[in-house]
């Protein structure tokens, strides 16, 4: 089995010229640089695709000044690659923790610090004691300690981000193994020289150029995807649900208690001669009451209730769980409430309210029930407005 292994990777070792491999990794990420910005153009201003990028590039031209050893001064080959290994790196991590949020003040300055006191580390090695398995155990230590913080990805809520964030630890540990390896064997991690560690070096080198570009590239996919559902879900002035989203978890929430045959509540209110508010203090004034409804009320629901703003001054809020007495005291608390205005408004407004309670089955519709309480809404128009009008239908 052992001469097997040796066999096999002595014959792999004789394919693998670590140069020419070293010098693909380099072409492969200058081409998937140029791909991408070129497809991606509009994308590729997003400050966290630009740094991501950005550090794929350093990276590359870091490791061409790695294959030019020897053809050009130690200096560029040794001093700035790794140099720039490390800042290709840290940006590398930079923009997944941003995908993330997680990119923020305090954690932010002692990694910039890291990244500095690795650079400078890293010359001072070489000017105190200038020896290649004493580099290699200082620049694995280094790149460990800057990759370790995608740790932080294992906290999102999506798998893919958690399986992207162990790919990371994975790579930070490797990074630990070859360091101690330099450290405390005599074993040559160099990928200068052919044997195991080169064969495991290089491979582990190009699955992750070829996994870290596939994993951003997934979790920005996801991100913007995730902010599109947003915008697609929620109203952009108020920040209730629009009409879309409401409909579907509305409809989902009457099949629920169909199934449980408890009380179901629908309130629908307007807002009480808005144009008056808009024509005299102007639509801006007119938007901070939108607002201010919506912020006053949204402390008033439970996590179960659905708000969703219709259009205009036309909002619903379904109250799943809630019967005929406990809704019409919230219509009543949520009316009083608004009675008295905000200091921070000019104006002051109230409400009318129509409300609707059913125990609904299989057929109840939710257009039906909007039908009906709007009519109640009209009906708490005509009575003078500032008021609430209880729809008499049940189903
Ligand atoms: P009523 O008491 O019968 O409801 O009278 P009203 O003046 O409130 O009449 P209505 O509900 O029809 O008025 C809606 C107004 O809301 C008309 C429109 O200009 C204004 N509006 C619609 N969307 C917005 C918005 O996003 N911002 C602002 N400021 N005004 C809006
Ligand atoms: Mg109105």
């Amino acid at each position: 089995m052992d001469i097997l292994l040796v066999r096999l990777v002595t014959t792999i070792s004789i394919l693998l010229d670590s140069t020419t491999i070293i010098l693909f990794l380099g072409i492969g990420y200058l081409l998937t640089f140029i791909l991408i910005s070129a497809y991606w153009r509009d994308v590729i201003r997003a400050l966290t695709v630009r740094t991501f990028f950005l550090g794929k590039l350093a990276q590359s031209v870091s490791w061409f000044c790695v294959i030019l050893r020897g053809d050009i001064p130690d200096f560029l080959s040794i001093s700035i690659a790794n140099s720039l290994m490390f800042v290709g790196v840290s940006l590398e991590i930079i923009s997944l923790l941003s995908l993330r949020n997680e990119w923020r003040a305090g954690f932010r300055k002692l990694y910039l610090w890291g990244i500095w006191l690795g650079i400078i580390g890293f010359q001072l090695v070489i000017l105190i004691h200038n020896e290649e398995d004493l580099r290699i155990v200082y620049g694995s230590f280094v790149l460990a300690f800057l990759q370790a913080p995608a740790y932080r990805l294992l906290r999102g809520s999506s798998l893919l981000m958690k399986v992207i964030g162990y790919f990371y630890l994975f790579v930070a540990a490797a990074n630990v193994f070859r360091g101690a390896t330099a450290l405390l064997t005599d074993t040559s991690v160099s990928f200068f020289t052919p044997g195991i560690y080169q064969l495991i070096y290089l491979l582990a080198v190009y699955l992750l150029t070829v996994l870290s570009i596939m994993a951003f590239l997934l979790l920005w996919k996801e991100k913007i995807n995730q902010e599109l559902l947003h915008y697609a879900s929620y109203d952009d002035l108020t920040g209730t649900l629009n009409r879309r989203m409401f409909t579907a978890n509305a409809k989902a929430s009457l099949d629920r208690y169909a199934r449980k045959k408890e009380a179901v509540s629908y309130l629908l209110f307007d807002i009480d001669c808005f144009k008056d508010i808009n024509d005299t203090y102007g639509h801006h004034v007119g938007d901070l009451v939108l607002k201010d409804v919506t912020n006053r009320i949204k402390q008033q629901l439970g996590e179960n209730d659905l708000f969703v703003r219709y259009g205009g001054d036309e909002f619903g809020i379904l109250l799943p769980g809630k019967n005929e007495l406990e809704s019409s005291t919230l219509a009543e608390r949520i009316k009083n409430m608004l009675e008295t205005a905000p200091s921070s408004l000019p104006v002051s407004y109230t409400v009318s309210i129509g409300v609707l309670t059913v125990v609904p089955d299989q057929h109840t519709l939710l257009e039906a029930m909007y039908k009906r309480c709007d009519q109640a809404l009209y009906n708490a128009k005509r009575n003078g407005r500032n008021s609430i009008f209880r729809s008499q239908f049940s189903q």
